[in-house]
């Protein structure tokens, strides 16, 4: 890999906003003992996703049973799930006002379901507390065992969302536990079972991937039924991860947003600072994370 470009282009130079809603947002994930992968992974947009009274709940622990080369969740040996941890993210989002609450994991390939189950209790949870919101969910790959993603499905998210994250080529070096092939067939496998739930899947670049790789990647979900996508920019979270190969300008991204709707995407999302769930609730539809209080 080349050596990591020096300065950190103007595009991603971002202020995070501080303020009460921020704040706010802190205190309610501190009062239910909960994770976020805002956090957890170091999310450049944390600061103004929580100033518009949004957050990324992250279930089943902050270790991770992978170590894939770009994330900044702690890799370990987390413990056993905390069976009051789907309540307590239903709690959070009413009491945040959630109009789309978006739920994503670890990968615990230690649980015999993957944790999928607890996936399930949370939208259950969740559609008791808060019935007006749309749910995301943003899960593992469960190793590829079908009934863990029916247990998902079953329980009725409105959005699955699932990342490939890069090209085939870079899985060996960038998500080394992970598998191209059985990530695509999950979202496959969820259309199968739910033709009309929305698939999701997003990509980060600058690792080394070329535009031939990006366009095929994007060829390969459509492939799939997946008709929502997300491309950002892979940011280092430290020494320990691997090298930016390159700072990817904002006219590229604009070019895969048009090149990925005219392939069929009904949403695509396409920045140097977009994530999987950044803005998620827009893609619904919403106006920006307005919350019951009205802030917009
Ligand atoms: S599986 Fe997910 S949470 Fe775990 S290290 Fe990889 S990207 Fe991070």
């Amino acid at each position: 890999m080349e050596r990591e470009p020096a300065r950190l282009p103007s595009w991603l130079r971002v202020r995070s906003p501080l303020g009460e809603a921020t704040g706010r947002v802190r205190e309610v994930l501190k009062k239910y003992h909960l994770n976020t992968v805002c956090q957890s992974a170091a999310c450049p947009n944390a600061g103004q996703c929580f100033a518009e009274g949004t957050a990324t709940f992250m279930i089943l622990g902050r270790e991770c049973t992978r170590d894939c080369r770009f994330c900044a969740v702690r890799p370990g040996q987390p413990g056993p799930p905390n069976p009051t941890e789907p309540e307590r993210v239903a709690a959070a989002a009413r009491e945040l006002g959630l109009r789309h609450v978006v739920v994503t994991s670890v990968t615990r390939d230690d649980l015999p379901d993957g944790g999928a189950g607890h996936f399930a209790a949370t939208i259950t949870a969740i559609r008791e507390a808060v019935p007006e919101a749309t749910v995301e969910v943003l899960t593992p790959d469960f190793g590829g065992d079908p009934k863990a993603v029916a247990a998902v499905v079953a329980a009725g998210p409105d959005v699955y969302n699932h990342n490939l994250e890069t090209v085939p080529r870079l899985y060996p070096i960038v998500r080394p536990g992970a598998d191209y092939r059985r990530s695509l067939a999950l979202l496959r496998r969820v259309k199968e079972l739910q033709p009309a739930m929305r698939t999701k899947s997003g990509l980060m670049v600058g690792l080394g991937e070329t535009e031939e790789e990006i366009l095929a990647v994007l060829a390969d979900l459509r492939a799939a039924g997946c008709e929502m996508l997300t491309i950002g920019q892979y940011l280092r979270p430290s020494r320990d991860h691997l090298p930016v190969a390159e700072y990817v300008p904002p006219e590229r991204f604009a070019a895969w947003a048009e090149e990925a709707r005219a392939m069929g995407f009904s949403y695509a999302a396409a920045g140097p600072l977009v994530r999987s769930s950044y803005h998620a609730g827009e893609a619904m539809g919403l106006k920006r994370y307005a919350t019951r209080s009205g802030t917009d």
